[in-house]
């Protein structure tokens, strides 16, 4: 028997949420490829004419000239790409802010918040948030647009000055058919696309979540981030999993969502601290990402997973997670305290799966070494160090480790 949906503790339902919305963030970015799509067979059609007009291969001022000219004319037969992108994540990113300034009212009132205060500036949010790289979404489009148009020009240039033929110019742009023109420069602009419209989608869905939990400051304790247990969760977010940012005094330091491009991390209001201390949270009992990647490789060596679709690689995930239960008698998920955080959980785990979690070096540095997680992260950027940086910080767990 399930339990009734308002008995649910919050994790549970934080973590079914943060999967909706990356199911949201998938098809957002299936939309964005298919509006770059739109007019590839335009400016495919008119390269002759654009080429025709820019025939200086040289340094000189003039072929300057044509060039800036050609570049603008890509730019403006590119824009009805841009255009339909901007106006579909407009109107998308609306609707998501109130869903998500609606489930944060929702969260906080599941964990006693009383007297909360409805409104945020939904417009304000889609307009003025910066969600990648310190650029709001319709910068981020339009940084886009100008790099797509830049990036072609550059293959024309290149191709007057080589002399080369219009039919190969054509296909460093728009790729072949063979690699389904997955080769040709036109695929770094869908995949940018794809990349603006899922952390648009995560980006917007945090920043009015943060709204809300701002604009009711006065009721809330704190704001805490909870990661995922998985062994498919990062360093870096695994390391933030269960950090509380207290009220009042440092809500301002919050760490923007996403932490990067698929990243399932969510924020989620704090109100009264028995309510973390007594529920629980789901764990993966078993490492299904790696799981799955080891029975594709067994069923087919020489290939390789990750270049397969997500969607196919999400079978072999949810069959990783069957294979579990149907091999163990266990649920694929444990049930752990909701204060234990990513780096407890880890601990709980065996010397196999942590080995598969850190890899050799950083397995080695955690166990012998007697690094803690939060090491392997700098705090600065947010990122991983890499292994020669954490060799320069900390030479005696290198040599604790037996690796120097
Ligand atoms: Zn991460
Ligand atoms: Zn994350």
């Amino acid at each position: 028997m399930g339990k009734k949906k308002t008995d649910r503790e919050t994790a549970y339902i934080a973590a079914e949420h943060q999967a909706n919305l990356m199911r949201l963030a998938a098809a957002w970015a299936a939309e964005l490829r298919g509006d770059m799509e739109i007019t590839e067979s335009d400016l495919i059609g008119n390269l002759a004419a654009l080429l025709e007009d820019y025939r200086i291969g040289d340094y000189s001022a003039e072929a300057k000239k044509q060039y800036l000219k050609m570049n603008a004319e890509i730019l403006k037969i590119r824009a009805k790409s841009f255009a339909e992108a901007a106006n579909y994540m407009a109107r998308q990113c609306e609707h998501l802010a109130q869903n998500e300034a609606k489930w944060a009212a929702a969260i906080a009132k599941k964990n006693g918040a009383t007297g909360l205060k409805k409104t945020i500036r939904v417009n304000t949010i889609v307009k003025y948030a910066t969600v990648e790289d310190g650029q709001t979404i319709s910068e981020s489009i339009d940084a886009a647009a100008q790099e797509d148009a830049k990036r072609i020009s550059e293959i024309c240039r290149e191709g007057v000055r080589k002399s080369k033929s219009l039919d190969a110019i054509v296909k460093e742009i728009r790729g072949t058919k063979e690699l389904d023109y997955s080769d040709g420069v036109l695929e770094a602009t869908r995949s940018e696309a794809e990349t603006i419209a899922r952390t648009g989608c995560m980006g917007i869905a945090d920043e009015a979540k943060m709204q809300f939990y701002l604009e009711n400051a006065d009721v809330i304790r704190g704001i805490e981030h909870v990661a995922t247990l998985s062994g498919n969760t990062c360093l870096v977010c695994g390391s933030l999993d269960g950090h509380i940012w207290k009220n009042p005094g440092e809500l301002g330091q919050v760490p923007n969502l996403p932490i990067h491009p698929n990243c399932r991390c969510v924020h989620l209001p704090v109100t009264d601290m028995h309510e973390i201390n007594s529920s629980k949270r789901p764990a993966e009992a078993e490492n299904y990402w790696k799981e799955a990647e080891r029975a594709y490789n067994e069923d087919h060596p020489g290939k390789k997973f990750d270049d397969l679709a997500r969607s196919t690689k999400l079978k072999y995930y949810y069959k990783a997670q069957k294979d579990y239960t149907a091999r163990t008698g266990k649920p694929a998920f444990d049930e752990v305290p909701q204060n234990m955080s990513f780096s407890e959980w880890l601990k709980t785990k065996d010397s196999r799966y942590i080995e598969s979690y850190l890899g050799k070096t950083r397995y080695l540095l955690y166990t012998k070494g007697e690094l803690p997680l939060n090491r392997f992260i700098n705090p600065a950027t947010n990122t991983q160090f890499t292994i020669n940086e954490l060799k320069q910080l900390d030479i005696e767990a290198f040599k604790r480790a037996g690796l120097v």
